[in-house]
């Protein structure tokens, strides 16, 4: 019995307002890489096709390789190849997770050759205990629990194709690159990163028998149809992973491609076209098993910061990006900027990064007097490249004199234009400190900043 899986991941994204949510992270791992995870260590699964845009694929399959690596043994490029390493000598890179250990060794021919010692190993082993000395084995995971190994062999090959110009092609395409011999293909949306074991396990069961099998949810919306309301208890939604006889269903998308039908909204609907499906390939998915459509079906972060300047001698200081008229300046390094300093950590902390003081140290004469838009653009480019989405910034200034009220418009906009963010996404605040300590006596201002970001 061999079943393939393809992952469904050529769309693009167009109700997130440019933000990738197949890079968005859930608890430290991409939303694909969750969505094709479960099949990997389901058991029993023969191979794993990604089918994704051209332009997105090498960057997809290194964040699945990062994030999935102990399911990964071969380097392969997006078309399959094995890819050479950059390496003089051959390199083993020893994988752990969960107590298993894989692992992989690139030899310096550029041909990937997994090997494992089946020896003994105990959880407390060293990396360096361990030999290799099974060669051409095709993938494995030892599992170091018990003291006596196991070869865990059924691990699935991952591997990457283009996605075409429509979701039918897209899955043509990926159908052809299924291995042959293969009884079952499951269908899986890669933006469904919420799937358990137990959707699989009813999917492949119930394919089994009938030959076809779509997993379901009930609607929990009230429905109106053409404007009249409808009996929702009559409805279902139909989820991932959708699973089919792989030979009837290749014939059923060469037939929608040849006749240039092209209205089906999931695979299910096609095959059913072509192969009338009973009520029996019909079982229960799990409302949990969302689809991520919108910014809001992901999980934000947030971080705090907070920085304060003594005033010193001077005309005026930066505050927000906007100058400040005073009769003292601030004590800085950089160009003592406190919100913009504020928000720079708040930001970082959200990423979990290093703060400013380790980013832009002031023992660095490149930072000296730096204006702090200049800085805050680089934490923002930093943002960008983790893939993540800044929802909002609110930033609490604590200054006695002057009153800065009326600066907050062009702070607002400021900010604005650096960060992307409309101005409405973005609250200051100003209090001062009721002329008690250092700053109620005017020796200093301070900013607290708070925000939330998608990533
Ligand atoms: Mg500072």
């Amino acid at each position: 019995m061999k079943i393939s899986v393809i992952i469904a991941a050529g769309g693009s994204s167009s109700r997130m307002h440019g933000f990738d949510k197949l890079k968005a992270k859930i608890d430290g791992k991409s939303v694909l890489t969750r969505a094709v995870l479960p099949f990997a260590e389901y058991g029993g699964i023969s191979e794993i096709i990604i089918s994704a845009r051209e332009d997105a694929l090498p960057e997809f399959e290194a964040l699945v390789r990062a994030e999935a690596a102990n399911y990964i043994p071969y380097p392969q490029t997006a078309h399959g190849a094995a890819m050479k390493s950059d390496a003089d000598n051959d390199r083993n890179t020893v994988h752990r997770a969960n107590g298993a250990v894989s692992i992989e060794r690139i030899s310096k021919s550029g041909g990937g050759v997994s090997e494992l010692r089946s020896e003994a190993l105990k959880p407390e082993d060293g990396i360096s205990k361990l030999k290799t000395g099974v060669p051409e084995l095709r993938s494995g995971i030892l599992k170091s629990g018990g003291g006596v190994p196991k070869l865990k062999t059924d691990v699935p090959e991952i591997r990457f194709t283009s996605a075409g110009a429509t979701r039918t092609e897209s899955v043509y395409n990926a159908l052809l690159k299924v291995s042959p011999g293969t009884d079952f293909v499951l269908i899986h949306d890669g933006a469904r990163p919420f799937l358990t074991s137990a959707v699989i396990r009813r999917v492949t069961e119930t394919v089994k028998k009938f030959g076809a099998a779509v997993p379901v949810a009930p609607v929990t919306d009230s429905v109106l149809i053409n404007g009249m309301p409808y009996p929702r208890e009559l409805l279902r939604c139909a989820q991932t992973p959708q699973a089919f006889d792989f030979a009837k269903l290749t014939e059923a998308y060469g037939r929608a491609l040849a006749d240039g039908t092209d209205e089906f909204s999931d695979d299910y609907s096609l095959y059913a076209h072509f192969f009338p499906c009973g009520a029996e390939t019909i079982t229960a998915g799990d409302p949990e098993n969302k689809k991520i459509t919108y910014p809001s079906d992901l999980p934000s972060v947030h971080g705090v910061g907070y920085d304060i300047h003594a005033f010193g001698s001077g005309n005026g200081f930066p505050l927000a990006g906007v100058t400040v008229r005073h009769n003292r300046g601030v004590i800085a390094h950089s160009d003592g900027d406190a919100a913009i300093h504020a928000l720079m950590d708040a930001l970082l902390s959200a990423l979990g990064k290093d703060d400013i003081g380790k980013l832009f140290p002031d023992s660095d004469p490149a930072f000296k007097g730096i204006n702090s838009i200049e800085l805050l653009k680089r934490v923002i480019d930093i943002v960008n490249s983790e893939n993540a989405k800044l929802l909002n910034i609110s930033l609490s200034i604590l200054l006695e004199a002057p009153k800065i009220a009326p600066l907050i418009p062009s702070m607002k906009k400021v900010l604005s234009e650096v960060t992307g963010l409309p101005t409405d996404r973005i609250g200051i605040s100003a209090t001062t400190n009721e002329k008690t300590a250092l700053i109620g006596n005017g020796e200093a201002v301070a900013c607290f900043a708070s925000v939330s970001l998608l990533r």
